[in-house]
């Protein structure tokens, strides 16, 4: 683990360090700066230090046998009692690339009630299962702690989660754990010439698709969002159950209530999507494209622009900070095409782009593009669906 250090030779304690600190991380106490928990390993004090006084310490490139670790591991969560899609996506994909490492896939389970027969045939050769009331309700440290465990018993060199509220909580807690590295919202995953997982992802706002490697540790991870790959199931394959038995966490967390969030539908599903973005710029302008969704049966939802603006809710955007999306068919009004956008509209099957600028970049991949004033080809869309 790194942590930051101080030369008291070099520190002329000038406080600059304390300065530049957006975290509180650093204070300066009898003339010297104390590092604390706050700090995010920015490292903007050891940029701004004047003297060079502070170094980072156990950085430094450990010996490591990646051939130990084999096998891709996927987390498997339990949502409403049965598989999550995300995690069906997963296993499709852990397949590809165990059968490019001739290797096993392994699912991996904690929680309570496991209906077993569904993952027996769920694709995965070996299912590990923690099953027990104590993972009735969600809490970190027991989830984190038992899933170390079974990892650092089962070693897989690659191990797959969704990218869901649950996903990426416990991924950095056993990244941290397993002292390895992680990628987020990957949207693409391959294996290189020397059997590195590539883990592939839009970097600076979109502009780059960065690959990154983590060749000096395992197990590989990465976190996928849903509807970035296909559900593919080898039906063929029975899997093998391992109850995992013995594990001794304890969590420091008791949970007193449970407060459900007011459910909203989920765009990630809709069959049928009205995108709107910066063309509307009033709130009673959005009452046009809702109803226009409500008569063709379909779901609203935007561009971020609409949701900075506070007119849309965030569970609404589509894009590389929101949802991914598989429409069979999707209508963007006013939208240009910034590839964070697109970013999420990859699995749409039709897309009718509507814009009044004929060289939006959204006109360049839309299945159809209609030069026109958003609020009047909208008002034509619903006038024609009245008169069916
Ligand atoms: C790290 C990062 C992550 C991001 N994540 C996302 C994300 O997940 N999703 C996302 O959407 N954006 C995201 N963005 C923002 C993104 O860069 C764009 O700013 C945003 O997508 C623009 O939204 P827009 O297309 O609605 O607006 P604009 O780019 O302003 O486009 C509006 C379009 O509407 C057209 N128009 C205006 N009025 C009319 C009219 N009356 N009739 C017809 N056409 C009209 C214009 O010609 C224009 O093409 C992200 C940015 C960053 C840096
Ligand atoms: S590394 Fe960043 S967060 Fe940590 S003390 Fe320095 S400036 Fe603050
Ligand atoms: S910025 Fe450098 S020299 Fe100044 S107090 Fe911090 S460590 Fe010391």
């Amino acid at each position: 683990m790194a942590i930051l250090s101080v030369d008291n030779s070099k520190c002329i304690s000038c406080g600059i360090c304390e300065k530049s600190c957006k975290f509180q991380g650093v204070k300066i106490e009898n003339k010297y700066p104390i590092f604390n928990d706050n700090c995010t390993f920015c490292f903007e004090c050891i940029t701004a230090c004047p003297t060079s006084a502070i170094t980072v310490l156990g950085l430094e490139k450990k010996e490591f046998d990646t051939t130990l670790w084999s096998g891709v591991m996927v987390y498997l969560e339990i949502k409403d009692n049965i598989l999550s899609e995300v995690s069906k996506e997963l296993i499709g994909k852990a397949r590809e690339l165990a059968n490019t490492l001739s290797e096993k896939v392994f699912g991996v389970v904690i929680n309570h009630n496991i209906n077993l027969e569904e993952l027996k045939t769920c694709g995965v050769d070996t299912v590990f299962v923690a099953e027990g009331e104590q993972f009735a309700d969600f809490k970190l440290d027991l989830v984190g702690d038992c899933l170390h465990s079974i990892i650092e018993k089962v070693k897989p060199s690659i191990f797959l989660v969704g990218a869901t509220n649950q996903g990426k909580t416990i991924v950095p807690y056993i990244s941290v754990k397993c002292e390895t590295g992680m990628t987020a919202d990957c949207t693409s995953l391959e294996i290189d010439k020397n059997g590195n997982l590539i883990q592939i992802r839009p970097a600076f706002g979109g502009n780059i698709m960065a690959e990154i490697l983590t060749e000096n540790s395992r197990p590989q991870i990465a976190t996928v969002r849903e509807k970035i790959f296909k559900i593919t199931v080898d039906v063929k394959t029975q899997a093998e159950i391992v109850k995992v038995q013995g594990l001794e966490v304890v969590s420091k967390y008791d949970v007193l209530k449970i407060v459900k969030k007011a459910v909203d539908s989920d765009i990630s599903h809709a069959k049928i999507l009205i995108a709107i973005g910066n063309g509307v710029k009033k709130k009673e302008e959005i009452a046009v494209f809702q109803k226009l969704a409500d008569e063709i049966g379909g779901e609203l939802c935007s561009s971020r622009a609409l949701v900075e603006a506070g007119l849309m809710p965030q569970s609404r955007q589509v894009g590389l900070s929101g949802k991914a999306v598989s429409a069979d068919l999707m209508f963007a009004f006013g939208i240009s095409g910034s590839a964070q956008f697109l970013a999420g509209v990859g699995g749409v099957k039709t897309l009718i782009a509507i814009n009044a600028d004929p060289d939006a970049n959204i006109m360049t991949i839309a299945n159809h593009g209609i030069v026109a004033d958003i609020f009047q080809t909208s008002a034509e869309v619903l006038l024609s669906l009245r008169k069916k």
